[in-house]
């Protein structure tokens, strides 16, 4: 039988177990293997209650686009085959959750409700507005992180250099094999297949940023962590500043949507021969991401200039108003419209395949910085860019690295400089001693910049 580890969990209201069917209403957890939440919902049905997986699906999700809806889809039209070949229902409720999941609680008479961790506003304000409207338990589970983000710490850490401890000193005790799902010989209601069609066709979403080549769902993303393992994981340390090597992982987005467990990655990761790969590889997919929900979790305002520590503001104030050599507006950004052809790379980069290289991000969102009217203006276009044409947007991990680009979040003062002030400051020069930036540029030309745009 399964047992899972209740650490992982929260109880989100205060209502009691009843009997009848266990919801998991899936949401950042797009997958069958290795989730949490999909596991408790699993242990509480038992050999007893019928299982039934939810999906919400929200007509337009702040900004997502068709590339991401596609790839979401996709993802989730296995997720359904999955689970139905183990023996339990999938349903998709078109709709906000917090509009349409209480009435189908109260529809089925559910006797409980899993749902995954989500550190982001909306989901927390869902959640919120959910687990008061229904008369059974709603418990959320972490499955996004190895140690659970409300368990590692209850409160904002203050940098990596804070949590890394907390993690590691956790890791040995969460970082655990997951049990197998199984299957279940509990009758449902029989809901009805999806029709992938309809759902397709009904889609209200912004068409003008088209999908990429980059397969969905949780078997194309194994195999994706399998090549990255057996191909690059090795010279991961050494690779992965170079945006031309192209020696990363390139899991984020699949990571982002839920469809590969971070946990499964690092415990693959960790079953390699220990070396500079792996470690790099657990300090990125761990530390550096568990750091980002941490932040995000108890930094309601994780958007906005507000959140960033008190030096940073500071000195951002102190440099308001230094005159900035190029101002350009989202437009101009957006149509990689600068005076820069490294920094045209990079948004052609993004535009044109759903990714960026994570230090090209790095200088990408700096020169915003430099290159906008303020501050707030830069952070604004940053993240608009980022949820906009990235794969992996509107993640903790974005607001987070946008934040650190612009405002200093977990980092330290640097050398004064005009606009930027003790932000670290960062430009073409100091790439050329990285990696061959002619050949980047080269690379991501404008040439099929229309065909995304137009
Ligand atoms: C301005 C800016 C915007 C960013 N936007 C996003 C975003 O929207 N979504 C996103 O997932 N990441 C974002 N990042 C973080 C990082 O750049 C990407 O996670 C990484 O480039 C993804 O590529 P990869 O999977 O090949 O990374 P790898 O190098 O293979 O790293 C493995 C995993 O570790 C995590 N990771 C790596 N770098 C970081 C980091 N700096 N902070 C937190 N976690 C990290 C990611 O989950 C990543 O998939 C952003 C960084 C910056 C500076």
């Amino acid at each position: 039988m399964i047992k899972v580890d209740r650490r992982r969990g929260c109880l989100l209201n205060q209502a009691e177990f009843a009997d009848g069917p266990v919801i998991y209403w899936m949401s950042r957890e797009q997958r069958v293997r290795d989730n949490w939440g999909l596991l408790h919902a699993r242990e509480l049905a038992g050999d007893k209650y019928p299982l039934i997986v939810v999906f919400c699906l929200a007509p337009a999700f702040v900004g997502a686009t068709m590339r991401h809806y596609d790839f979401m889809l996709r993802g989730l039209q296995q997720v359904e085959r999955d689970l139905r070949f183990l023996g339990y229902e999938f349903v998709l409720l078109s709709g906000a959750a917090d509009k349409v999941l209480p009435e189908f609680v109260r529809e089925v008479g559910a006797g409980a409700v899993v749902t995954d961790f989500d550190p982001l506003r909306i989901k927390q304000q869902w959640q919120a507005g959910i687990g008061q409207e229904i008369e059974v338990p709603l418990i959320e589970m972490d499955g996004h992180n190895v140690v659970p983000a409300r368990f590692v710490s209850g409160k904002r850490e203050y940098g990596a250099r804070t949590i890394r401890p907390k993690i590691h000193r956790l890791m040995p005790e969460f970082l655990e094999e997951f049990p197998a799902l199984g299957t279940t010989q509990v009758k449902g209601a029989g809901f009805p297949a999806t029709d992938w069609e309809q759902v397709f066709s009904s889609l209200r979403v912004d068409e003008t940023v088209s999908p990429v080549d980059l397969a969905p769902g949780e078997a194309a993303a194994h195999t994706a962590l399998d090549e990255f393992i057996s191909k690059r994981l090795v010279k991961y340390a050494e690779d992965r500043n170079d945006p031309n090597a192209e020696g990363t992982s390139r899991l984020s987005a699949y990571y982002h949507f839920g469809q590969l467990a971070p946990q499964r990655a690092a415990l693959n990761v960790v079953a390699c021969p220990s070396g500079p790969g792996v470690e790099a590889y657990i300090e990125e997919l761990v530390i550096r991401r568990e750091l980002s929900d941490n932040f995000c979790l108890h930094t309601p305002n994780y958007d906005s200039l507000d959140s960033a520590p008190e030096w940073a503001l500071k000195t951002l104030a102190e440099h308001a108003a230094d005159l900035r050599d190029y101002a350009y507006s989202y437009e101009d950004f957006e149509q990689a419209r600068t005076h820069s052809a490294l920094w045209n790379a990079c948004q052609n980069q993004m535009v044109q395949s759903g990714f960026m290289h994570g230090y090209m991000r790095m200088y990408w969102a700096k020169k915003i910085l430099e290159w906008s009217a303020s501050p707030e203006e830069a952070l604004r276009i940053v993240i608009a860019l980022n949820d906009r044409f990235e794969m992996d947007g509107r993640d903790p991990n974005g607001y987070v690295g946008a934040l650190w680009s612009v405002a200093g979040v977990h980092d330290r003062g640097w050398k004064k400089r005009p606009v930027f002030g003790s932000i670290r400051y960062m430009n073409d020069r100091g790439c050329r001693r990285k990696f061959d930036v002619d050949a980047y540029i080269a690379k991501w030309s404008p040439r099929s910049l229309m065909r995304y745009m137009s």
